[in-house]
């Protein structure tokens, strides 16, 4: 199965991919975890993406399809994928196709977690990750068991730099005249569905799973 996990910052992408890479078996594809992760590394790539990342605005398309290309090549994307947070503008969405066209793949379904604008703030403000596994959480709609302490592995958790009310504004801002744009594109390919992401964790999951079993 070869997914697009679709949404606005904040609308649940990266809780269910965890949730679905459980089911399936398939790796998880976050570049926002990529550049996260260059970031921490002090990398070339981690410099060139910090400002973008820090102001609430996108990573030059170049750059973003180059770790892409180079990620799904990997030995561990031909049984399938998730990919969260990719593609966020047309001409990623058109890079795609070009890097699975080489790679012989088609995609099976691009599913879109949608949540209202007035709800995002929050969840983004809120967020809470291990410093340890990674694992997500919220302070109000997925607290853990103990403050600060992540219930998978024990790590401490952090609220990420760009989850302020400030930047989010300017996230969502770029969602709208960059990524939703996407809805269209990938309607018009016949691959689109919509999931209400206002449900709980656990229901959002079980529509997802429901439109995966009928398609996969
Ligand atoms: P994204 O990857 O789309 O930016 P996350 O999966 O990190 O979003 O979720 C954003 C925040 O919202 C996290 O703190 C997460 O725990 C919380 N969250 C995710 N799904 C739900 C939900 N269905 N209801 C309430 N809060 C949620
Ligand atoms: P995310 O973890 O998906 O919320 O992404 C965090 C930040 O990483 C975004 O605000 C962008 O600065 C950058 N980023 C992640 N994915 C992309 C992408 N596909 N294109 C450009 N920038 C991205």
């Amino acid at each position: 199965m070869q997914l697009i996990l679709m949404g606005p910052p904040g609308a649940g992408k990266g809780t269910q991919a965890a949730n679905l890479v459980k089911k399936f078996g398939i790796p998880h594809i976050s570049t926002g975890d990529m550049f996260r992760a260059a970031v921490a590394e002090g990398t070339e790539l981690g410099k060139q993406a910090k400002a973008c990342m820090d102001a609430g605005k996108l990573v030059p398309d170049d750059v973003t399809i180059g770790i892409v290309r180079e990620r799904l090549s990997k030995d561990d994307c031909k049984k399938g994928f998730i990919l969260d947070g990719f593609p966020r503008t047309v001409e990623q969405a058109d890079a795609l196709n070009k890097i699975l066209d080489e790679l012989g793949l088609q995609l099976t379904r691009v599913l879109n977690i949608h949540v209202p604008a007035e709800d995002l703030i929050e969840r983004a403000v809120g967020r809470r990750i291990c410093k340890g596994c990674g694992a997500t959480y919220h302070v109000k709609f997925n607290p853990t068991k103990v403050e600060g302490t992540c219930d998978n592995c024990g790590g401490e958790l952090y609220q990420r730099k760009d989850d302020n009310e400030a930047t989010m504004k300017n996230r969502l801002s770029v969602y709208e005249a960059s990524t939703k744009p996407l809805i269209d594109y990938y309607s018009k390919a016949g691959l689109y569905t919509q999931i209400d992401g206002r449900q709980s964790i656990e229901k959002v999951t079980d529509d997802l799973s429901r439109v995966l079993s009928s398609v996969g």
